[in-house]
């Protein structure tokens, strides 16, 4: 049995996850944190009621998790990762927004044997949808990304944008100009560079998460787009994630670590 500790549980993603453990075999929630949310109970998809604690390096203690998920917020996961990292806890972590580098120091800075996985996207289709884009891009240089989130998205561009981007511009051989940043009218029109990919941040309500990548070439197009139009889109991936990461350590980075698993 894996215990998983689930940490902004009552958020949009956590109470999700907090479902799909629960439904999973194998695992089961042994505890929600969620500060702001103090004694809100949290519904498992099955009857039960898990309520929400405040005090993550306590819950650890009483709980002794194998797992804990963070889907929080960028300006808190890290304080979560020090906690459970530090405890030696392995941890799955949807939270965007951290530097790679600084991931890689928390990583280092665990006990032996512990694990910290990160996964800019828990969607099948999004690592499919990013896959694609680097093999296009070998073909079709000139390339910019548009992705489209919910307005309550806490950072821009997001980490599925800017892990993109990084792809593309590792497979691609040549840099093309991104035309047009110096006519610039109206300041942003033409989006931030990321790694010399051009990327544009849409936020409205009723989106989840969205992303297009769009190829262009002589006389010809190229769109490659994903939707996650529910959040259940991305439990497969967190139960996966939440299986394996028992058998790894140190810092791993992206859903495809486990796919092939
Ligand atoms: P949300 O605002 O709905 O939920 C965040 C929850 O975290 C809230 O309930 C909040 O009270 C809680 N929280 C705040 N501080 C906390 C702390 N110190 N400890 C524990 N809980 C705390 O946000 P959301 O839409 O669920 O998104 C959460 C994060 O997940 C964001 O960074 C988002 O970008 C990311 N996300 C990642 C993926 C992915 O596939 N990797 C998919 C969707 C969202």
């Amino acid at each position: 049995m894996i215990d998983v500790l689930i940490t902004g549980a009552a958020g949009r993603m956590g109470s999700e996850v907090v479902k799909a453990v629960s439904a999973a075999d194998g695992m089961r929630v042994v505890a929600a944190v969620d500060p702001a949310n103090h004694g809100v109970t949290v519904s498992d998809g099955n009857g039960g009621l898990i309520a929400c604690t405040v005090d993550l390096a306590a819950a650890i203690r009483e709980h002794s998790p194998d797992v804990m998920v963070d889907f929080t917020h960028p300006s808190v996961v890290e304080s979560n990762l020090v906690i459970a990292l530090g405890a030696g806890v392995d941890c799955v972590v949807g939270t965007t927004g951290l530097p790679e580098t600084r991931l890689a120091e928390l990583a280092e800075g665990a006990p032996a044997g512990t694990c910290l996985f990160m996964a800019p996207n828990f969607a099948i289709g999004a690592i499919l949808m990013m896959r694609f884009a680097a093999q296009a891009a070998r073909y079709m240089p000139h390339v910019e990304i548009i992705e489209l989130h919910h307005d309550q998205k806490a950072d821009a561009p997001s980490g599925t944008a800017m892990l993109t981007a990084g792809l593309i511009s590792q497979a691609r051989a040549t840099v093309p100009d991104a035309p047009g940043r110096e006519t610039e009218i109206a300041e942003g029109a033409r989006g931030a560079s990321v790694q010399d990919v051009t990327v544009h941040s849409v936020r409205l309500p009723g989106m989840v998460a969205h992303q297009e990548v769009l190829f262009g070439g002589q006389g010809q197009t190229l769109t490659l787009r994903h939707d996650s139009i529910d959040r259940t889109s991305f439990m497969p991936g967190v139960i996966l994630a939440c299986r394996q990461v028992g058998a790894h350590a140190g810092l791993l980075i992206g859903l495809d670590r486990f796919m092939e698993a």
